[in-house]
This record gives structure tokens, C-alpha cells and sequence, in this order.
């Protein structure tokens, strides 16, 4: 599928002597794990090339997949390659610098929003951008060279982002992919621990987190941590947008949404949404977001729009009620 795109973004990595290769802001094992890993790849066909990632945004769960490159001059950029992986439009790209770039080349998987780049490849339906990665290297395998730690980290991209391989997108794909993977002998009882344990006081947090959830009148369930309850927990901004996860498995609750002051001088609040069956992207579009069907995010500024949304959430959950069976 797509064979001629990817033959493209091929033809463009053998071009060129220089790659610097680009995520999206706010971090996660997905974006992480296909530029960490399509650099290894890269590095391992062609040693000779030089390929930079230049982002470092702090992540204190993902600091076990290492840290990026250094920043280079600006007329670095300007001879270079630009691979955007896992963004679906160029406003979430954390390092504006890809302008410079000399050509740009897209490979994600989420919707688009934007259809940027010179070259784009993108499959909505893939698990994530890491099992993308995974195709080209199958596809072009008799030139390409995996090695154990392009696999790691592509490994973790895949299972982070497909919710340990439960959700709808996994295929027989992702599993065959996942399968090549681990061949390569990676290590997932450090990647599980590494993705799994947790501080005690965490666990505190997440407790009064159970406590204060709640559920509209249709079945929304949602959170609102304000910066004074992170701050009394000493909880950082990223582990209590983890927190959407404590809402994921509540019988009839087909959408649920945690709101987060990020303390910032605008005030804004991270909206993190999540749904099952009921699709919500196009709501967080109206609220300065997007992404996937089921899961997307937004800002949003005051306790009115709080409200707002949530209104509208519950709104679109009494509707698939209504004209659906077999929900749960
Ligand atoms: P999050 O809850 O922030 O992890 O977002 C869930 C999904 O929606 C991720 O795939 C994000 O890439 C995407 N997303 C989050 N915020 C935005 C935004 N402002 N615009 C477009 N997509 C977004």
C-alpha cells in the first residue's frame, strides 16, 4: 500500500547526506519511538549520514528512551532533509526550525489537519507512526538494516500508542510488525517496568483522583486537576495528564476527559479527550485541538468552556445511545 510514497521518501533519505528528523510538542513514546528509531535505522544503513533529532522537550516517563541531539547552527538546516514523523499539522511541530529545511517529508498517522511537506505518506488507520516505520522497513528490507535498537524503540512507540495492542487500529499488521520486532531480541521487561512502576506518592495522587471523578447526566466521565491539587501533590504537569487513563474502563461511560491547568501565563487548560465507539476529534476541533478519532485533545481557557464542552460531549453520548445498541 502507498508503495510509490514511500519509494519517494526513500529515493529523498538516499539523497540526501543530512536528515534531521522532527516530532510533535508534548511528547509521547509514539513520536519518541519512530524518530529515535528511524535514526538507528538510518545510522545503521548508511553510518556515514548524519541524522540529527533536535527537540529535548523534558518527559520524566519517557527519559528511558535517552536524550536528543544537541542543537546545530541554522545553515545546517538549510542543507538538510526535514522527516516530520507523528504530526498531523505543522503547528504541533516542537521544533519550528523545519522551515529551514531544505525539502520536508511527512510520515504520520493521524488525521490530517495539514497537509504539509514535499513528500507525505500518511495511513490513518495504522496503530501508530512506529509500526509505519516498521512497513517501510519491510518493504525496502533488502536495504535497510534493523538492528536491536531501532527495534526498542520502535517497539515501545508501537505499544505505547496502540494502548498496549488493544485498541481498535491494532491489525494483523501491528502484530506481524510487532513479531519482527521482537526477533530482534529487545528487552521488554525493562520497557514494561520502565512503562509500569510508579512513586508511592503517585499512587496518593491517583487515589484522590478516584475520589474526585465524575459523570454527566449521559455518561461523560471527567477530571479537573487544577495546578493547586498538582501542587499539593508535587505532581509534574505530564504525570497528572496521565491521569485521563484512571477513567478509561467505566461500564457506560463512552467518553471520558481530563482537564488540566497547565499554570501558564495564559491560564489555558489542557483538555485530553478519549471516547469508545463515540467519535470526539471533531469537537476538540472546536476547541483549538484535533487528533484521532477516540482520542484527541484541546485547549480550552476558563471554567466556562469547561462547561461548554462537556455539554457538548454529553450531548453527542446521548446521541450514539439513542441510535446505537451493543455499547457498553
Ligand atoms: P493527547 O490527549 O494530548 O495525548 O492527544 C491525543 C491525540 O490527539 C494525540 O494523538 C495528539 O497528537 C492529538 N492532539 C492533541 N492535541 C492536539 C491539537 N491541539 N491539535 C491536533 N491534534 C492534537
Amino acid at each position: 500500500m502507498n508503495f510509490e510514497q514511500k519509494k519517494a521518501i526513500l529515493d529523498k533519505i538516499k539523497e540526501y547526506d543530512r536528515i534531521l528528523l522532527f516530532r510533535h510538542l508534548r511528547i509521547d513514546g509514539d513520536c519518541v519511538g519512530s524518530t529515535k528509531g528511524l535514526k538507528a535505522l538510518i545510522k545503521a544503513t548508511w553510518p556515514e549520514k548524519e541524522v540529527y533529532i533536535i527537540d529535548n522537550e523534558e518527559s520524566s516517563y519517557l527519559s528511558f528512551m535517552g536524550p536528543d541531539d544537541e542543537e546545530i547552527p541554522d545553515e545546517m538546516y538549510a542543507e538538510a532533509l526535514g522527516i516530520v514523523l507523528d504530526t498531523g499539522n505543522t503547528k504541533r511541530i516542537s521544533n519550528q526550525k523545519f522551515t529551514l529545511c531544505k525539502e520536508l517529508v511527512k510520515i504520520d498517522h493521524h488525521i490530517p489537519l495539514d497537509n504539509y511537506g514535499d513528500h507525505a505518506w500518511v495511513e490513518e488507520e495504522r496503530s501508530s507512526t512506529c509500526e509505519m516505520v516498521v512497513n517501510f522497513y519491510d518493504t525496502f528490507k533488502d536495504e535497510l538494516v534493523m538492528t536491536r535498537e531501532a527495534a526498542q524503540y520502535l517497539y515501545t512507540g508501537m505499544v505505547t500508542d496502540s494502548g498496549r495492542f488493544r485498541f481498535r487500529s491494532v491489525s494483523g499488521d501491528t502484530m506481524r510488525y510487532a513479531g519482527l520486532l521482537l526477533d530482534q531480541d529487545i528487552d521488554t521487561d525493562v520497557l514494561y517496568a520502565n512503562l509500569y512502576l510508579e512513586h508511592y506518592g503517585y499512587l496518593k495522587f491517583k487515589a484522590e483522583m478516584y475520589k474526585r471523578m465524575k459523570i454527566t447526566e449521559n455518561g461523560v466521565a471527567y477530571l479537573y486537576i487544577s495546578k493547586t491539587l498538582r501542587e499539593k501533590h508535587d505532581i509534574s504537569l505530564e504525570a497528572a495528564s496521565a491521569a485521563i487513563s484512571l477513567l478509561d474502563s467505566i461500564r457506560g461511560c463512552l467518553c471520558w476527559m481530563a482537564f488540566i491547568e497547565t499554570g501558564d501565563e495564559e491560564e489555558s487548560i489542557r483538555v485530553r479527550l478519549r471516547s469508545r465507539f463515540v467519535h470526539i476529534n471533531q469537537l476538540a476541533e472546536q476547541y483549538r485541538g484535533g487528533g484521532h478519532a477516540c482520542a484527541s485533545g484541546a485547549t480550552v481557557y476558563n471554567r466556562r468552556e469547561v462547561r461548554a464542552l462537556l455539554k457538548q460531549a454529553d450531548a453527542l453520548v446521548k446521541e450514539y445511545k439513542e441510535t446505537h445498541e451493543g455499547w457498553l
